[in-house]
């Protein structure tokens, strides 16, 4: 577990903390007694935060199984009167979003705040969704910090005013805030409220329709009352200066929009949005007075600017309004971007300096899979039996590291949605794609968190399929977070190991069977057999189960080193073209080499060298 127990300094000292540290920070000095999650960036620090100090805390913090049961877990926690948090990356809400959507229904008793961690730009997601819609459509207001002291003083206040109104309230960051490190000034630590109390009272709590249409009442009364209260809110400020041009800044705007006005040499007034859903109509009001322009700063979507276009639509104020016209709708925002945005409508001149040139050319490289990297081991695997058996199956992808087998040398990821979406695909190609056999490949914590009901759906309805689950033992790619095929807890207790292959069984898969990728012959008749099965119409799982070798030198497991004899090797290419396997590089004569020091040890490419030219180093 991450040392991250800076969290716990005293109040009144300057920490130098990272946004997710400090939203941490934040739930804990409002006396959080529970908090939950799956892990996905950029989010997981916060819940990594959070376990290492759970037990001097006496809190209640785990990784659960997916966002949905992790929403449920701290949802209740909050109904029960103990303040909580739950958080999750942006597509991490929409499998929350079931109850997410009710829970302004039935509101709450206690403090009750939803990270969203929105990915700008996409630098680890399948999508750039700007969750802020998520709290307009579900009536649920959203917070949106701009610094790690506002995330950490914005989570501190969204549960004081969740509790307040018996309101959930989601706090929006991104990429920027979570993952940026700056001084964050401690407050005092309250107490946690652990232990809560549930009196019956199913009118509030059971959303049967009779209840749910007279709850649908008071959500759009609290919604208005919300309004009111959000003109009033502290980090919501008017920096007034003497110009008839009105910047509306949401979040990180905020720093951007500041930065950018003294860079261009423009004065505006500015309107700094902490709560962006709902705009607070009265703030607006005021704002807007004495104005002729204004433009709206924010990240990503036009949430704020379509707001404000309606407030002004009401008020019959007629201002020019820009935003996403003058700022663009995708990516991250730079102070580049703002400033030519403000250049704009002030009339003035400014165009962006040049980029500093650097005389070094750097060879693009694409993301690759590590040296040893099981999954590598397990994709040369299956090309192999795909080949050997003569079948050109569909490969229905999912979301983790192995996600990379869609580029050469294996091209073996034909789709990649959504987390569970590979076996939840595959029911579908098996039932329309006649003469292919379907595979789906997904990772052993995606199994647990999205592949459990798509694989008894196959099983039920009878969709020949194989499915690979690739088990590295960890969830690698957010960071190693356990899960329950680890049989370890967040908070770094022993939990109940869950066997994918007893799941399977019990599931009533027709074939199912387990192997180590690093065995490789092996591995390729497990797959063969599991493709017959599949092509015989049956639901067929594959286990194929190895440590992450990220994790398995994190651990001090032992290794081999290999190396080429280049008196046997023929340079027929397999290791370097087929394998690739990033050790092995082309060295004098065009013959490969392998780098010993990134070489981890697998011995696959001893196993698959036609000459036998690689070996054990003694
Ligand atoms: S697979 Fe063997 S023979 Fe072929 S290039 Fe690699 S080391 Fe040489
Ligand atoms: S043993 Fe071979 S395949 Fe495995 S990491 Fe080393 S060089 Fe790569």
């Amino acid at each position: 577990m991450p040392k991250r127990k800076t969290i716990l300094g005293e109040s009144g000292s300057i920490a130098f903390l990272l946004g997710n540290e400090a939203i941490a920070r934040g739930a804990i000095e409002h006396g959080i007694g529970v908090a939950a999650a799956y892990p996905g960036t950029p989010s997981s620090e916060i819940i990594e935060s959070l376990a290492s100090v759970a037990s001097d805390l006496g809190i209640y913090v785990e990784w659960s199984v997916n966002e949905k049961t992790a929403f449920e877990l701290a949802y209740a926690a909050a109904m029960s009167g103990v303040p909580s948090l739950t958080a999750m990356k942006h597509v991490g809400l929409n499998v929350a979003a079931d109850p997410l959507m009710t829970s302004a229904y039935t509101g709450v008793k206690a403090g009750f705040i939803i990270v969203t961690a929105d990915d700008p730009y996409m630098h680890s997601s399948q999508n750039e969704q700007d969750n802020r819609w998520t709290g307009l459509h579900a009536y649920i207001p959203v917070l949106e910090p701009a610094n790690p002291q506002e995330a950490k003083d914005l989570t501190y206040l969204g549960l004081e005013y969740s509790e307040k109104l018996g309101h959930p309230i989601i706090l929006r960051s991104v990429t920027r805030v979570s993952h940026a490190r700056g001084l964050v000034r401690l407050g005092p630590l309250r107490p946690p409220r652990t232990v809560g109390s549930f009196p019956r009272e199913p009118q509030k709590w059971a959303v049967v329709p009779a209840h749910a249409r007279k709850m649908k009442i008071d959500v759009l009364r609290r919604w208005r009352e919300i309004e009111d209260v959000f003109a009033e809110f502290p980090y919501n400020k008017i920096d007034d200066s003497n110009s008839n041009i009105l910047i509306v800044a949401s979040g990180i705007g905020y720093l951007y929009a500041k930065d950018a006005l003294k860079i261009v040499g423009v004065k505006a007034k500015i309107l700094k949005v902490s709560t962006p859903v709902p705009l607070p109509r009265k703030l607006v009001e005021k704002a807007v007075n004495g104005i002729e322009k204004i433009l709206v700063v924010e990240e990503t979507d036009p949430v704020v600017e379509m707001q404000l276009k309606s407030i002004l639509f009401d008020l019959h104020i007629d201002v020019e309004v820009h935003g996403a016209d003058y700022l663009g709708r995708r990516g991250e925002l730079t102070i580049d971007r703002v400033a030519e945005a403000i250049a704009k409508i002030a009339g003035v001149s400014w165009s962006p300096p040049k980029p500093i040139e650097v005389p070094i050319n750097v060879p693009p490289r694409k993301p690759i899979l590590c040296p040893g990297c099981p999954h590598r081991a397990t994709f040369y695997a299956l090309i192999m039996a795909a080949r050997e058996l003569g079948v050109d199956p569909i490969y229905s992808g999912d979301i983790g590291c192995y996600s990379l087998g869609i580029d050469p040398p294996f091209n073996a990821q034909d789709t990649i949605t959504n987390m569970g979406g590979s076996i939840g695909l595959a029911n579908g190609f098996s039932h329309t794609v006649k003469n292919r056999p379907v595979v789906a490949i997904l990772g052993d914590s995606t199994f647990f968190h999205a592949g459990l009901p798509p694989l008894l759906n196959a099983v039920y309805n009878r969709a020949p399929m194989l499915v690979l689950v690739l088990d590295n033992e960890t969830t690698a790619m957010t960071g190693f977070q356990p899960h329950p095929g680890t049989g370890l807890t967040a908070m770094g207790g022993k939990g109940r190991k869950i066997l994918i292959e007893e799941v399977a069984k019990a599931m009533g898969a027709d074939y199912v069977d387990v192997f180590d990728p690093y065995d490789v012959r092996r591995a390729i008749e497990s797959i063969k057999t599991g493709l017959k099965a599949a092509m015989d119409g049956g639901v067929a799982v594959l286990v194929a189960r190895r440590v992450c070798s990220l994790l398995a030198t994190r651990l001090g497991l032992a290794r081999d080193r290999y190396f080429i004899d280049s008196n046997r090797c023929v340079g027929c290419s397999v290791c370097t073209n087929i394998l690739a396997c990033p050790a092995i590089v082309i060295g004098e004569g065009n013959k490969p080499r392998i780098i010993e020091s990134l070489c981890s040890g697998c011995g696959v490419c001893a196993q698959i060298c036609p000459f036998q030219a690689i070996a054990k180093r003694g």
